[in-house]
């Protein structure tokens, strides 16, 4: 997905342009290199673990005013930032943190919209250590890297909770209506850029919750919806039109919606099929996907008594897996309750998906990593109820071609653990209702939707796609970052013809 050469020289002149105004030279000026290296990275402020497994509060409270001037401080402003290499929108990341340090918290997030559509979102759930964190300057002096990622989040709460968000400019009306299918990150960024452009956009989604799975999969605790309703919100404000329980492809067809008159379709349908490891007792009453698990909690209210439909809670829950979402599921289930919470991950803990700070605020919350350890079969009473996981001892072998070890059974290590709970957590592909409802889509092998890297346009002239239903399972700023590529390329497409 390469930005066209065009556009990266502008962006480096833009810039060095930006780099270059007077009040950044002086504030450069203002604390030595030395003195700014030197500073401690700033913690962030987390609720107490006993007060949180109790709750759905968010855990991370967000930096105070001066706890991120003085984080901005530590920034070098380096001539050739390599964050921004590893930011995959390529967020104007220096000129976002510098307006910090010098308080135009506004001017900060007019740098950071320039490029993403979803900061407050993003500051708090995107990978920043494996990301821009990860090429931070700072590193190369054995120190901490800027907390980048907090810094995005302080900036757009800010803005939000002092309501100074600008208002977007939006072009005249052009008359011509686009249909998005699908309301996660890909959907919403898509559907923002082309209503500024003056388009008409119908969002359709079969959920009867909008946000696909900053909603249904992402936990309050981590993501609390208000912070995705306001985005949602802003975009109703410009126009776009939402239409919940609609699924196209079955509501409504590829030619409903050319009757309808939608000259351009998006599809950001999302990568929401759960995958099962296909042993023996993964059927039985209580093992379950942790999609299903979460969409259950999060969007159907299952976790309360009263629910018309509620969760299996469980005493012993095991969760398999070792990414975000078995990380959600483990901590979703030590808030509902769970006495003991089992993360059962194959390879070691170093080599777990997972974001390094939910590994941490999962083991303070008291889950139990038993790592090494892979799922076999799973054991059942009389009336069909998972009773007992057996589980494999591995260890770990050489490094495979993508650089991981790999997981090798312990001859005759084999282990029966308790549980009354389930949830499989080891994989999701492509939604593939889209792509057996379009026959003449080309669809890769893994079901994922071929598009052109740079256009994001599919087979079909008027379809283009993003997000996981394109990449598989990848993270929300990819997915933002494609819908709005699609919005540029569809837009000057439909805007030719
Ligand atoms: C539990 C969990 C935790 C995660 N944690 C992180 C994280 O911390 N950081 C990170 O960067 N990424 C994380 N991810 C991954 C990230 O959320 C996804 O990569 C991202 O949401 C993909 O966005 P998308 O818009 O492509 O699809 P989605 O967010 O999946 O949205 C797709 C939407 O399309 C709808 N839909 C599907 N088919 C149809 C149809 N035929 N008609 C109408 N609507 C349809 C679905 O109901 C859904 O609402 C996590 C994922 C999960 C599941
Ligand atoms: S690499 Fe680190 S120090 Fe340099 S500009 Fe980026 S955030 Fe600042």
């Amino acid at each position: 997905m390469m930005m066209k050469k065009s556009n990266v020289m502008d962006e480096k002149e833009l810039r060095a342009k930006h780099r270059g105004e007077a009040w950044r030279e002086n504030l450069r000026k203002a604390v030595p290199v030395k003195e700014r290296v030197a500073r401690e990275r700033v913690k962030m402020p987390e609720l107490d673990p006993k007060y949180r497994v109790g709750c759905n509060d968010e855990v991370n409270q967000g930096l105070t005013v001066e706890m991120a001037m003085a984080e901005a401080a530590r920034c070098l402003d380096c001539p050739d930032p390599q964050c921004i290499t590893g930011c995959p929108v390529g967020i104007e990341i220096p000129t976002f943190i510098k307006n910090i340090e010098r308080g135009d918290f506004h001017a900060a997030a007019l740098a950071i919209k320039r490029t993403s559509a979803l900061p407050a979102v993003c500051g708090r759930v995107c990978p920043q250590e494996k990301q821009c964190e990860s090429r931070c300057l700072h590193h190369k002096m054995n120190r901490e890297p800027v907390a980048i990622g907090y810094l995005e989040r302080f900036v757009a709460d800010y803005e939000r909770e002092h309501g100074c968000a600008s208002t977007p400019e939006i072009a005249e009306k052009n008359g011509i209506k686009v249909a998005v299918v699908g309301s996660g990150p890909a959907g919403l960024a898509f559907a923002g850029d082309m209503a500024k452009m003056g388009f008409d956009v119908t969002v359709f989604e079969a959920l009867h919750e909008i946000g696909g799975v900053l909603k249904y999969g992402i936990p309050e605790f981590r993501l609390p919806n208000k912070i995705v309703d306001v985005e949602i919100d802003g975009l109703r404000n410009l126009g776009v039109i939402f239409e919940e329980n609609c699924i196209i492809g079955k509501t409504l067809s590829y030619d409903d919606l050319h009757e309808m008159g939608f000259k351009g379709i998006f599809v950001a349908s999302g990568a929401g099929l759960p995958r099962f490891m296909n042993i023996p007792g993964e059927n039985l009453i209580g093992v379950m996907s942790s999609n299903e698990y979460l969409t259950r909690v999060n969007l159907m209210e299952a976790a309360k008594a009263e629910s018309d439909t509620p969760v299996l809670h469980g005493k012993n829950v095991a969760v398999i897996g070792g990414g975000n979402t078995a990380m959600d599921s483990v901590r979703t289930a030590r808030r509902n309750g769970a006495e003991n919470v089992m993360l059962v991950y194959r390879r070691s803990e170093e080599e777990m998906p997972a974001r390094r700070e939910e590994i941490k605020h999962a083991k303070e919350e008291g889950i139990h990593f038993m790592t090494l350890s892979n799922p076999v079969e799973y054991l059942g009473n009389e009336k069909g109820h998972v009773t007992t996981m057996r589980v494999q001892r591995m260890e770990l072998g050489e490094p495979g071609p993508d650089g991981r070890r790999s997981p090798i059974a312990i001859e005759g290590a084999i282990d029966d653990i308790p549980v009354d709970l389930v949830i499989v957590s080891v994989g999701v592909s492509p939604n593939p209702l889209i792509p057996n409802a379009i026959p003449d889509l080309d669809v890769s092998k893994r079901g994922t939707i071929v598009v052109d890297e740079e256009s994001m346009r599919s087979s079909l002239g008027d379809i283009y796609a993003g997000g996981d239903i394109v990449r598989g399972g990848a993270t929300v700023i990819l997915a933002m970052g494609d819908g709005r590529r699609a919005a540029a390329n569809m837009a000057e497409a439909l805007l030719a013809k």
